[in-house]
């Protein structure tokens, strides 16, 4: 992606994303499908699982388990070729030039739901990043990047397409303090994404599937970030996403609910209805 970039390593990535929430995971599928070699380290905590019904999302007409939503977007993220980790960066430095350091500690997470492997305390390289964090901007200390009070939240500063005064460095959501709705996050999410691929040596990109013919019997190429699919290959991807998303509603979801962490005795605000006698 630039000219010092390194062969991608488990350690070193072009981007990292600080956050796999709704803003950061939409981020990253859309890097990742550009080809940009994309980690999402995520502390596991989206604002959105306390939702108890998600219903103004476009494409659910009947509303959306949130706790659901965030796994399938996770889902999306990582199927598209990005890579997920559960961690909290502690710290951020470095540049463009000489390439961003994160310093990631582990999320102690009992939750079976959402824990993974590996939640050890390590560093993590990457040519940019993208915070689409908590509006808790603590880790961007080292970085000089413009701030923003706002009461007891501060938020980072960015040009409106995403770009903060520190090259290099993205942001998207609430921590660019976006509208605070789902769709809103996520569309900034690709917003954000997009004026990334459009920065780094990725040509003009739009990220379209079309019909086979679409361009091609109109002589012309198919531009960068599209693809042609013959109806052989449509029927496939249809009949495989049909199986998915059955398979994703067959059952109701079963994280436990999240509220306020004030509300209740458990850091990360999960409610045991059964122990609440409801
Ligand atoms: C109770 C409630 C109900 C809501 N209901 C709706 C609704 O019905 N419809 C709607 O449109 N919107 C709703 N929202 C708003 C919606 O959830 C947010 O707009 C959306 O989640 C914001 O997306 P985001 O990616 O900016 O932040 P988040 O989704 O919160 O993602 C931020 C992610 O960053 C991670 N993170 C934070 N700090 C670090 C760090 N240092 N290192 C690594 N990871 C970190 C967090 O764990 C989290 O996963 C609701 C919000 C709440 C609180």
């Amino acid at each position: 992606m630039t000219d010092s970039a390194a062969e991608p390593t488990a350690e070193r990535f072009e981007l990292l994303i600080v956050g796999g929430g709704v803003a950061g995971l939409t981020a990253a599928t859309f890097t990742a499908r550009a080809g940009v070699a994309t980690l999402v380290v995520d502390h596991g905590e989206s604002i959105l699982r306390r939702n108890a019904h998600l219903e103004n999302f476009p494409g659910f007409p009947a509303g959306v388990n949130a706790r659901l939503f965030a796994d399938m977007l996770q889902t999306q993220a990582t199927r598209n070729g990005a890579d997920y980790q559960k961690g909290l960066v502690d710290e951020l430095a470095g540049s463009l030039e000489t390439g961003f350091v994160a310093t990631v500690g582990a999320v102690d997470d009992t939750d079976a739901d959402t824990a993974t492997a590996d939640t050890a305390s390590r560093e993590i390289h990457a040519d940019r990043v993208l915070v689409a964090s908590w509006a808790d901007v603590s880790y961007l200390d080292g970085l000089g990047v413009e701030i923003r009070d706002a009461g007891s939240k501060q938020y980072v500063d960015d040009d409106g397409l995403g770009r903060t005064n520190v090259e290099g460095l993205y942001t998207a959501g609430r921590i660019a303090e976006r509208y605070h709705q789902a769709v809103i996050a996520a569309g900034d999410g690709a917003e954000t994404a997009i004026t990334l691929i459009h920065d780094s040596e990725t040509p003009f990109y739009n990220d379209w599937v079309v019909p086979e013919g679409y361009f091609t019997d109109r002589g012309r190429e198919v531009p960068p970030g599209c693809e042609e699919i013959d109806a052989t290959e449509q029927e496939a991807r249809q009949a495989a996403s049909r199986a998915a998303m059955q398979e994703y509603f067959a059952e109701p979801h079963d994280e436990r609910q999240r509220t306020h962490p004030s509300l209740v005795d458990d850091e990360q605000g999960r409610i045991d209805w059964d122990d609440a006698g409801s």
